[in-house]
């Protein structure tokens, strides 16, 4: 686990759009937060500069003590869990688990434990040799945050992971995340325009409103009526 600290962070794309400004926020190990606000306030380009998706133009980002501008987003050791499950297609579950650690040179016992683990906590066992297509979504999706628990990173980073499923759904998993973060107690980072599952994970709320930090605190701080 570790601490992520962003110092004046700022985005300016390439086209000149200026989409992230001077964003500072410490982010303490073992922290949960969620990035919150209107589509287009910058929300995803910070994560993916904090993933290494996206160059960071202004300022710092250190995950731990180690600023990591200039470090290729495979040697962060962050995961990062997307929207669109991004597993590949003609992979097992169990190969979409184990792919990652097999690039690593992981030796394989350690992959078998990691990925049997991953299977009992997010009770995709039944599933492990079946293509990603067999699965529902829910199902994918639990396969999408096992990729990236087997990898026991630092942080994790999610953009928007239950946005593609329907609503009842949406419910299950909201609280299936939280009782895997009380479990692992890993540094996240979660993006979501969803207010309940802001409210029910949430550590710390940030609320960015054009690229800049409108308000930071607990969900309670926050959402509380003025
Ligand atoms: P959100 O995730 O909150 O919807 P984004 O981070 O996607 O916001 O976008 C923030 C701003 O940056 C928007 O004005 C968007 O149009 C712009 N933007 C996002 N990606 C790019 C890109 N690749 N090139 C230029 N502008 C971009
Ligand atoms: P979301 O907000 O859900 O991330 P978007 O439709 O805003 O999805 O963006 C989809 C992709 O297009 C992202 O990779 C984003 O970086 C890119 N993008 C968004 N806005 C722009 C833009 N103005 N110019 C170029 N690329 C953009």
């Amino acid at each position: 686990m570790a601490s992520i600290t962003l110092d004046n962070v700022g985005k300016v794309y390439p086209g000149g759009t200026r989409a992230i400004g001077e964003v500072s926020i410490d982010i303490a190990d073992g922290e949960f937060i969620v990035l919150v606000g209107p589509s287009g306030c910058g929300k995803s380009t910070l994560l993916r500069m904090v993933a290494g998706l996206e160059s960071i133009t202004e300022g710092t980002v250190r995950i731990g003590d180690r600023v990591v501008n200039n470090i290729e987003p495979a040697d962060r050791d962050i995961a990062m869990v997307f929207q669109n499950y991004a597993l590949y297609p003609h992979m097992s579950v169990r190969q979409n688990l184990a792919y990652g650690l097999k690039n690593r040179g992981t030796p394989r016992a350690e992959i078998e434990r990691r990925v049997d683990e991953a299977a009992q906590i997010l009770q995709i066992g039944p599933y492990l040799d079946r293509k990603p297509r067999a699965l529902s979504g829910g199902q994918r999706q639990r396969v999408a945050m096992g990729r990236a628990i087997v990898r026991e990173p630092a942080a994790f980073l999610f953009d928007e992971p239950l946005s593609n499923l329907d609503a009842k759904l949406r419910v299950t998993m909201r609280l299936e995340i939280k009782q895997l973060q009380k479990r692992l107690g890993t540094t996240s980072i979660y993006v979501t325009h969803d207010q309940l599952e802001a409210m029910t994970l949430a550590d710390r709320l940030v609320v960015l409103s054009a690229g800049r930090v409108e308000q930071i605190g607990t969900p309670l701080d926050v959402y509380r009526q003025p």
